[in-house]
């Protein structure tokens, strides 16, 4: 699968333009207007890879969570939320008088229109031409503006390396049969396929089920521009976790903040720029000594 590469900008690259001063800064704004651009290109999206998650049907076995941990070489921890080390993650609603109740499977969106592509000033999350957003380390700046950006929480910083990375589920992008946690789920409560065919089968099965489905609506079909993983609910899409959003694009929202990166990124690359020379002098008298 080829990656949609919209910026050559490296981290050694950015090193040197942060150090460059503000014209450099502006190279880094303007990726980040490419990464925006770019986010439309590719198969039509009803051809895009797509997960569809029916909460109904989902039994809580949390296979989908080992499946994930086991393909991607992730260590089991036990956490509450999304991290460094757990792209996946099976909770429990219930309301307080426990009379609804439902799982959710939290993960990345892969949204149509990522803000967090968006919002990456050296494009180092982007979305492929065949749906998946994906992350590139070598890029990455660490500036985690992709978490504020993300309106579903979902970008994480691994903070258990010595040089964090930003992690997140990158829909397995890299694999012949797809998705890990979809291929084993034993329920058909997680499927993969086409983003057009699986809408077709979700709309198939809120019209075979009246009153089951919330709203008989498919969130993601249009929420904050439509995502890539589409959800079924038999309660409020709010009660599980899922903002309420309108039709428009998440990277149109955010649009304020991306004309502030290049304010950000002079105190953070000024810093990043310093680290390095530090580094890298360090390094020299040691070698010298030795
Ligand atoms: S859910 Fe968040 S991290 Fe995933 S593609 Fe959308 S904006 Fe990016
Ligand atoms: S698509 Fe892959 S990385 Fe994403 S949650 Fe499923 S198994 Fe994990
Ligand atoms: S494997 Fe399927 S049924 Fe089991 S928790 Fe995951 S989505 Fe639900």
């Amino acid at each position: 699968m080829n990656k949609t590469n919209t910026s050559n900008l490296s981290r050694r690259d950015f090193l040197k333009v942060t150090g460059a001063g503000l014209g450099g800064l502006m190279v880094a704004a303007s990726a980040a207007g490419q990464a925006h651009a770019a986010s439309g290109e590719g198969l039509p999206l009803p051809e895009q890879w797509a997960l569809l998650y029916d909460a109904t049907k989902c039994s809580g076995c949390r296979e989908c969570e080992k499946a994930c941990k086991r393909y991607n070489n992730l260590p089991e921890e036990d956490v509450e939320d999304l991290s460094g080390n757990t792209f996946t993650l099976i909770k429990l609603y219930q309301s307080e008088d426990g009379s609804e109740k439902s799982f959710r499977k939290y993960q990345c969106m892969h949204c149509v229109d990522p803000a967090c592509a968006a919002s990456c000033p050296v494009s180092a999350l982007h979305k492929l031409e065949n749906g998946p957003v994906v992350y590139d380390s070598y890029k990455c700046i660490g500036c985690r503006y992709c978490m504020q950006a993300c309106a579903f929480g979902v970008p994480r910083y691994d903070w258990s390396l010595a040089y964090p990375f930003i992690r997140k589920c990158e829909m397995c992008y890299h694999r012949e049969t797809g998705p890990a946690c979809a291929e084993i789920c034993p329920k058909q409560a997680l499927i993969f396929g086409k983003r057009g065919d699986l809408l077709e089968i979700a709309k198939l099965r809120i019209a075979v089920n009246p009153g089951k489905y919330y709203e008989d609506r498919v969130y993601g079909e249009f929420e904050g521009g439509g995502t890539s993983v589409l959800i079924l609910s038999g309660v409020p899409f709010e009660a599980i976790g899922l903002p309420a959003l309108d039709h428009q694009p998440l990277p149109d929202r955010t649009q304020w903040a991306l004309n502030i990166v290049p304010v950000i990124f002079f105190g953070v690359g000024g810093v990043m720029h310093a680290i390095y020379e530090a580094t890298r002098r360090k390094a020299r008298k040691q070698a010298e000594e030795a």
